[in-house]
């Protein structure tokens, strides 16, 4: 199979040694007005194209099945050049008041075909791991989604398929894709990556010079009940997770999120949204509250809303900035891994 354009080093692209603009012109056309063919690149001479379109693959995804409607929340599932798939959400939000309104598009991205942490809640490590995506597999989601969306998304958040710290080198390369000038120009605090707890990256990723932000799936906020539910605590329990938060907001000079998916008679109780209350003040975090959206086949099932308002109600009376985030698109397998599942499912199974 042939690389990606964007996973190939310009070097590599064999431009002519006296034509260095026609590298930003390609960056251009790829990552400001997300072309999906060469055909587009009006302004390179046809042998160039052609000469690009026989060694570099310029898409990375191709849509399978798209959910949703243009102003309400879309979910893609995507097919990759090997035939994996994996989904990204797109979710609009509404803002200012009539007469001045503008929509804000913030995409959630996979980071990882399938997941290897296995948290018990969640459909995307339900059949394991399969790889890593490559910087350009990650990009490529935006580029897709800006395209078919006919505009780039504002915000994005690293919350789709896969634990994103868990292919780090890949993920700064695609950030320096997404963030840089040359390339589709998001800000950094427009960019929000998500782990399940990963101390050592979180660590490593407080020194990177780039002002993303934080969120950190924490979901329990005791050892016993999150040993339970996310397995990666066994690895880094929460003392020495919180610990590396710690050091991220320290160098960071920022506000960290905690995002916590409640369960109903698991992690809902008054003692864990005491615990939580704790935790978040001593890190200054924002808590997102967010009630299960049912998996099939899982055991989990979303609170009652008073206990969810109940919930709420003690960190918010424990001094804690929290509110209930409702999952849109309930309807259309929103949970990141649920489309995923169902396609891969319906198919004939693959040999490994
Ligand atoms: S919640 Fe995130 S880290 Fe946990 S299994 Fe799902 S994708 Fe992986």
């Amino acid at each position: 199979m042939k690389p990606l354009l964007l996973d190939v080093s310009a070097t590599d692209w064999n431009l002519p040694p006296k034509e260095t603009y026609r590298e930003k012109q390609i960056r251009d056309w790829v990552l400001k007005r997300f072309v999906s063919s060469y055909d587009e690149m009006t302004d390179l001479p046809a042998p160039l194209r052609s000469d690009l379109a026989s060694r570099f693959r310029l898409r990375a995804a191709e849509p399978v099945k798209v959910q949703g409607s243009e102003d309400t929340t879309r979910k893609f599932l995507w097919k990759l050049g090997d035939g994996s798939m994996v989904e990204s959400v797109l979710i609009p939000a509404t803002l200012g008041t009539s007469g001045n309104r503008s929509t804000r598009l913030t995409l959630c991205v996979s980071s990882q075909v399938g997941c290897a942490y296995g948290c018990r809640f969640c459909a995307s490590g339900i059949d394991g791991w399969r790889r890593n995506l490559t910087a350009g597999e990650i990009v490529g989601q935006v580029i897709e989604a800006a395209r078919i969306a006919g505009r780039r998304p504002d915000n994005l958040v690293f919350m789709g398929m896969g634990e994103p710290l868990a292919n780090l080198p890949n993920l700064l390369q695609a950030l320096d894709l997404l963030i840089s000038p040359s390339g589709i120009g998001m800000g950094a605090r427009h960019i929000t990556i998500s782990t399940s707890g990963l101390a050592p990256q979180i660590e490593e990723l407080a020194h990177h010079p780039l002002q993303f932000r934080l969120a950190l799936s924490l979901h329990a906020a005791s050892d016993e009940i999150r040993n339970k539910i996310m397995p990666v605590n066994k690895r880094y329990p929460l003392a020495r997770l919180l610990e590396a938060c710690d050091a991220f907001v320290r160098a960071k000079h920022q506000q960290i999120f905690f995002e916590y998916i409640l369960l109903a008679g698991i992690n809902d109780t008054p003692e864990q949204a005491r615990l939580l209350a704790q935790h978040a003040r001593r890190l200054h975090a924002k808590v997102n509250l967010i009630p299960y959206n049912k998996v099939e086949g899982l055991p989990y099932e979303r609170p009652p809303e008073t206990a969810i308002r109940i919930f709420c109600q003690t960190l918010l009376k424990g001094g804690v900035r929290a509110t209930v985030r409702r999952e849109k698109g309930h309807d259309i397998d929103a949970a990141c891994g649920q489309l995923r599942l169902k396609e891969l499912h319906q198919e004939p199974r693959s040999s490994d």
